[in-house]
């Protein structure tokens, strides 16, 4: 009980000097609205107009958004994801005023502010030990390596970059004394193995003979550490080793660099995106200082939000095709989904910011940083390097590539402008596919259709076999050819039978140029969207066959109607002319379904 009014009575004194617009500040852009409030990006909602409002003088903030409201303590508490006594604690550290002795409500909370008080004091001294380690002797080979990546001692100090030696006790002796067994296991620091009795065995250096590069919070204090390995060779294990999960670090909840980079970010009002943190280091390094790094792996939505406080403009300088295109594509598409304004940095010759800074310098990197084109220009021209030419089947097949980044945009707005843009660039001239890309673009779907077609199964196989352009398809057109012009009748029955002639008559060129009349090349459209491939010689034997069996059965239903008439008149000569002709038929009929049988058999 008495812990718990210590606790209060201290945080009422913090609360009557605390700023809580100075506070919240330091987690979300604010921008002064009025004479005592201001207002930003709700941190606890999504959104794109600001709705969140701080009240200066009443100390309190409100989003008019979610409805979320309160004192800096519950801001801290919400934001921080802690318990109120930390958040008292947090906010009394921001504005300088020292802590009592006793603060904590339960034993559980002072356990837990302890642990993760003594975890960073570890990483403290740890990462002090490397930085002292790099300068020894034993750092010479780090030192070359660094020095090989272009990095001096300023950058190396700034990045507090250190070296762990080759040896499994050198951290452990100079940590033991500061923390019991427990702790230090806690750390990530260290490993150790378990027996077959299942004890567990002495802990050991985790990192060793490597270049360590330390993992900061937000607030500048070393939670992990990036190992890279100096060995090569089999004994070399992988580059790359983190430390693993520890009460202090998530790897999912960190942005590389976003301790140095906020106030830059918050500056040029875009945060520049990276892949390694070597070539973050290296960007950063040369007076880029809005810049952060995912470490290769795909971005979470607790990564969005941290950026969100900071800045809703990305600019992304990503390899497209890299061995992590799929983690840079599930960071775009994340980032695309949650509002973000993306831009897409592409570099000559497939380097890496950190090579083509070191080799084309930093006014070259400014200005490619400066060409970032918008992402719907950078994917739509990837669309075109991905199907080129002018044929309506790669213009359908460039929209349905396009369509699944166009979905994931929340704004209707910005999907239209994207559906109009594509429409332009990709040459899209058909009245009948710019409506259906408009259509998908604004009800997010993820491909183009139509919604009720006349078209049969049989017309559609028709088209897009005439629609053929590629030589090593011809003989499937060919055969279709072929068939309308020496069984006429067998098509006079279908919708799209001018467009079929049309397109038999073709010699060369766009297949919906070829087809004049509006509203068959909007039949010809229809059949050609959301094909992946032109249709086999076997499909369109088959789609003949059935044309056939229809046609014979349009002629005898015809046949029956006037054998019926020639009765009624007693005209025995035409009764018997057209009998005939249906015994023929009904002959032919019988035959192919046979053929439609036999040609089902294995
Ligand atoms: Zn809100």
């Amino acid at each position: 009980m008495l812990e718990s009014r210590s606790v209060t009575d201290f945080a009422q004194s913090v609360k009557q000097q605390a700023d809580i617009v100075k506070v919240i500040e330091q987690y979300i852009r604010l921008r002064k609205a009025g004479a005592v409030n201001y207002s930003g990006l709700c941190p606890f909602h999504k959104e794109k107009s600001p709705s969140f409002s701080v009240h200066a003088v009443r100390q309190f903030y409100h989003c008019f958004g979610c409805g979320v409201s309160g004192d800096v303590f519950s801001f801290v508490v919400k934001i921080e994801n802690v318990s109120f006594p930390e958040a008292v604690r947090i906010v009394a550290q921001k504005c300088g005023i020292p802590l009592p002795k006793k603060e904590y409500s339960s034993p559980e909370e002072a356990a837990e502010a302890r642990l993760r008080r003594k975890l960073l004091d570890l990483h403290e001294a740890a990462a002090t030990f490397f930085e002292e380690q790099l300068r020894g002797p034993e750092g010479a080979v780090a030192r070359e390596y660094l020095a090989g990546r272009g990095l001096n001692e300023q950058g190396i100090k700034t990045f507090r970059i250190g070296y762990a030696p080759e040896s499994f006790s050198a951290l452990r002796d100079k940590l033991s004394g500061m923390a019991d067994a427990e702790t230090l296991r806690a750390s990530g620091l260290f490993s150790q193995k378990e027996h077959e009795d299942g004890t567990m065995g002495p802990i050991y250096d985790r990192f060793r003979k490597r270049v360590m590069f330390p993992i900061c919070n937000e607030s500048g204090r070393v939670i992990a550490f990036t190992a890279r390995t100096l060995e090569t060779g089999e004994k070399a294990g992988p580059k790359y080793i983190n430390s693993p999960e520890t009460p202090l670090y998530s790897k999912g909840q960190v942005l590389f660099n976003l301790d140095k980079a906020r106030t830059s970010i918050r500056q040029t009002e875009f945060a520049l995106l990276v892949e390694g943190q070597m070539d973050c280091i290296s960007v950063f390094l040369r007076g880029i200082q809005n810049v952060i790094a995912t470490s290769g792996t795909a971005f979470t939505e607790h990564q969005v939000n941290l950026l969100r406080r900071h800045t809703s403009n990305v600019a992304v300088n990503f390899d497209p095709d890299a061995a992590g295109a799929n983690a840079a594509e599930k960071s775009i598409a994340l980032l695309t989904e949650e509002g973000f304004t993306i831009k897409i940095v592409t570099l000559d010759d497939g380097l890496d910011p950190d090579r083509y800074i070191r080799e084309r310098g930093v006014e070259a990197y400014v200005a490619a940083i400066r060409g970032a084109r918008r992402q719907a220009e950078y994917l739509i021209e990837r669309a075109r390097q991905l199907f080129p030419g002018a044929t309506a089947e790669q213009k359908v097949k460039a929209m349905n590539f396009l369509l699944p980044h166009i979905r994931r945009m929340p704004e209707a707005l910005a999907r239209g402008q994207f559906a109009h843009d594509a429409a332009q660039k990709l040459g899209i001239d058909s009245a009948v596919l710019r409506e259906e890309l408009r259509q998908a673009a604004l009800k997010r779907r993820d491909h183009v259709e139509m919604k009720t077609s006349p078209l049969t199964e049989v017309e559609r196989v028709l088209l897009r076999a005439l629609a053929i352009i590629d030589p090593e398809h011809q003989e499937a057109r060919q055969l279709a050819a072929r068939a309308l012009e020496q069984q006429p009748a067998w098509f006079e029955q279908l919708t799209a039978i001018p467009a079929l002639r049309a397109l038999a008559g073709r010699r060369a060129g766009d297949p919906m140029e070829a087809v004049e009349d509006e509203a068959q090349r909007a039949l010809l459209a229809q059949a050609l969207l959301g094909e992946t491939r032109p249709p086999a010689v076997d499909e369109v034997a088959g789609a003949l066959q059935q044309i056939e069996e229809e046609a014979i059965e349009h002629r005898l239903r015809e046949l029956r109607g006037q054998i019926a008439e020639a009765e009624r008149k007693s005209d025995m000569a035409e009764t018997l002319r057209l009998s005939q002709e249906k015994l023929r038929l009904d002959k032919a009929l019988r035959e192919l379904h046979q053929r439609g049988q036999d040609d089902g058999k294995p």
